[in-house]
């Protein structure tokens, strides 16, 4: 057990260039102009949170937050390039090309805040824009090891709340009391989470107490900031281990409660489950592209077969009818709960609803099933269920092997043997019988 985030001394310790190991290189070319221009104009000027954090890992950080005593007018007044954002909390956007310097006002604690309508009945910060100083400022961050303030001035390292020891102990400690701290925003218990799993930390103690108490206040986040979330936790290359931790906090089942369900009485789900979070952790780390709807698509494909059986059993429809309208009703449900745009689920339902076609390997149905605009994220889920032997793995390897063949190859493949002029020939004799047999 640690405390080392809950007194609350009103001076740092000051860490000098020369006893710490970020060095300017870390930071880019845009971060760096912010910070300076800033300094100059007479302002406090810090970089703060995960780029400080980050560079003290030797993790080369991506994104950089400024803090300064500056106010956002102020800063727009310093940067043509920049643009002011968000009412919740209001930032300036300092834009280089295509990076964004992300530049905060000081803030003063929630609580500090003269007013009472700050936090909701369930003590949730629904607004944080009263201005500080940084040592008001370093109360309201959430984790110690996001609370370092690196210093332009000196390049010295401002911690309050004892980050860098927590970061050298690789440790995730929430500032103040973890109960409050949670309550006043319980995203924190995701990020939590997803700070444990991206730095290989250990969640302390007093955090995972709290988050224990607290996980049911999950529910009370809006559902369009769950999927921001989301993103983040699944595809910044450590969906798995996320995954892990958010299974072993029970905070998954907050999340994707039908999934969870699943995941406990079928272990060949779980199995899937996790080849699709290595695969994406895999895609994302060599730089190629991935998108949610897929695995969305795998969190819910269990669930969606249940309904999908369920509703065949009603009701005469074909398999590929009733995955679509089950992946339709429980993506809807998922929606109250993540609000995953529609531009996902609408693509993730098609993705679902040919899966049965990949059993039928004969005739124009078949080939046609190729030139489907949903052909591409469908084969990737079929090949993965075939990678941990739920699907068969010849058939798989059939389609595979279709999509480099010439149209003669492939008419062989899924042997169509006549010609276009015959064809014609015979299905207008057929139709007679065919309607009578379908009636
Ligand atoms: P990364 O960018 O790797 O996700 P980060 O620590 O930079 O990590 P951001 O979401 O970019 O995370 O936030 C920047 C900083 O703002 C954090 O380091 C933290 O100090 C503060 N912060 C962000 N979200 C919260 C929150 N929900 N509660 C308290 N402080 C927060
Ligand atoms: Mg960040």
């Amino acid at each position: 057990m640690k405390n080392s985030g809950t007194k609350k001394p009103s001076s740092p310790k000051i860490i000098p260039r020369a006893a710490h190991t970020v060095s300017r290189d870390e930071f880019s070319k845009s971060a760096l102009k912010v910070l300076y221009r800033l300094h100059k104009a007479g302002y406090q000027s810090f970089l703060v949170g995960g780029c400080v954090r980050d560079a003290m890992l030797d993790l080369h950080p991506k994104d950089f937050d400024v803090a300064t005593n500056a106010t956002p007018e102020e800063v727009r007044a310093l940067f043509s390039n920049c643009r002011l954002i968000g009412r919740r909390f209001r930032l300036a956007h300092v834009r280089f090309g295509r990076e964004i310097v992300e530049v905060a006002t000081f803030r003063a604690a929630a609580n500090h805040a003269d007013d009472d309508h700050a936090h909701d009945e369930a003590g949730r910060i629904v607004r944080d824009n009263v201005y500080g100083s940084i040592d008001e400022d370093v109360w309201r961050r959430d984790f110690t090891c996001n609370s370092l303030y690196y210093n332009i001035a000196d390049f010295s390292i401002w911690d309050y709340t004892g980050g860098v020891d927590d970061i050298k102990q690789r440790h995730i400690v929430l500032i103040g009391d973890p109960d409050k701290r949670l309550r006043e925003d319980p995203v924190r218990m995701l990020r939590a989470v997803r700070f444990a799993a991206k730095l290989d930390f250990t969640i302390d103690d007093t955090v995972v107490e709290a988050i224990r108490q607290d996980r049911p206040l999950l529910a009370n986040v809006p559902a369009a900031r769950l999927f921001d979330e989301f993103l983040k936790m699944f595809q910044s290359g450590h969906a798995e281990q996320t995954f892990e931790l958010l299974r072993e906090h029970d905070l998954f089942s907050m999340l994707f409660p039908d999934t969870d369900k699943e995941l406990n009485r079928d272990e060949a789900f779980l199995e899937f489950v996790l080849a699709a979070l290595r695969n994406t952790d895999k895609r994302v780390r060599s730089n190629q592209s991935v998108t949610p709807m897929f695995l969305i698509g795998v969190f819910l494909w269990n669930p969606v077969r249940k309904h999908a059986s369920r509703l065949r059993s009603k009701e005469k429809m074909s398999e590929s009818q009733s995955l679509s309208l089950a992946a339709y009703e429980l993506s809807g449900q998922q929606q109250r709960r993540i609000a995953i745009p529609r531009r996902f689920t609408v693509p993730m339902r098609e993705m679902l609803a040919l899966q049965p076609r990949f059993t039928q390997t004969r005739g124009k149905r078949g080939l046609n099933l190729l030139q489907h605009r949903r052909f591409r994220a469908a084969y990737d889920f079929m090949m993965l269920l075939a990678s941990v032997g739920q699907f068969d793995e010849e058939m798989a390897k059939f389609w595979t092997r279709v999509q480099t063949e010439s149209a003669e190859q492939r008419a062989a493949s899924f042997q169509i043997t006549a010609s276009k002029k015959s064809k014609r020939r015979r299905r207008r004799r057929r139709r007679p019988a065919k309607a009578k047999s379908s009636s």
